[in-house]
């Protein structure tokens, strides 16, 4: 399991976030909520240290990194190896075809065989979907099927965690929807993930746990049922607000 603790993390002197100690269970959906610039993407990146937080304890199972210390390399690579980040973005291979974007990961960084990568490729590109879509170029793709595209590039990497920041709002309605689907089918295939979204029909969908945050502090943390069934006026307010 993915734990922080106190984990407190400023810019130029602001805090984003304070404070925070959160647990993200395995083989579970753990979604943050919160309003616009309130640390959401801020919480999620320091997870894969794409941000680096100044104090702080973070644990992925029995390996405790203590981050108000320095950090090497190895350790970030470590952590890396075994999380997947979704972004907004897609962020695919433009002169690569779909099915070379599934495969490249394994292939690269796992050294997989080009045969077990590509049939792995060729499964997951069904899982998400898109297996018409095999040997078109990311530049042929709708903004839902690039995303789909990009969730199957992440599980082809078999990770621990699957990250993923806002990773619908780029989309129209309707496109939002076929992914939402697909992720919703990973999560009752119980791959660990954290989404952060501002679908709260979604998340009330997919989310074990939400963890609501409000300027860099952690306002609710437990159970989607009791959080869309709170008493809390704020976060009363923040559902009506989204919904
Ligand atoms: P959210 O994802 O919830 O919208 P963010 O985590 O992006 O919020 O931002 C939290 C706070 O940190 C905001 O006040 C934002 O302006 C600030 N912030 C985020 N990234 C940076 C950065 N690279 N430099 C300076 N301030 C930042
Ligand atoms: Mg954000």
């Amino acid at each position: 399991m993915i734990e922080v603790k106190h984990l407190n993390k400023t810019f130029d002197g602001h805090n984003a976030l304070t404070d925070i100690s959160v647990q993200f269970p395995k083989d579970q959906t753990t979604v943050i909520v919160g309003p616009s610039g309130s640390g959401k993407s801020t919480l999620l990146r320091s997870l894969n240290f794409l941000e680096r937080p100044e104090s702080g304890i973070y644990q992925f199972d029995s390996d405790e990194i203590d981050l108000s210390q320095p950090i090497s390399n190895k350790t970030i690579l470590s952590i890396r190896r075994r999380t997947e980040m979704v972004f907004q973005g897609y962020n695919l291979f433009p002169h690569l075809s779909v099915l070379q974007n599934v495969m490249e990961g394994p292939i690269q960084v796992q050294k997989v065989k080009k045969a077990a990568a590509q049939q792995a490729a060729i499964d997951l590109l069904g899982k998400v979907g898109l297996a018409e879509k095999a040997s078109v170029y990311p530049s042929q793709l709708s903004g839902g099927q690039a995303q789909r595209v990009a969730i199957a590039r992440s599980l082809a990497m078999h990770p621990e965690y699957i990250f993923l920041d806002e990773p619908t709002s780029a989309l129209d309605p309707e496109l939002e929807l076929e992914v939402l689907k697909v992720l919703l089918q990973i999560a009752s295939e119980k791959q660990s993930m954290i989404i952060v979204t501002h679908n709260m029909a979604f998340a009330q969908q997919v989310a074990n746990k939400i963890v609501f945050i409000e300027d860099g502090h952690v306002l609710y943390d437990g159970g989607s049922d009791a959080f869309f069934e709170t008493d809390n006026q704020r976060i009363k307010d923040f559902i009506s607000a989204m919904t």
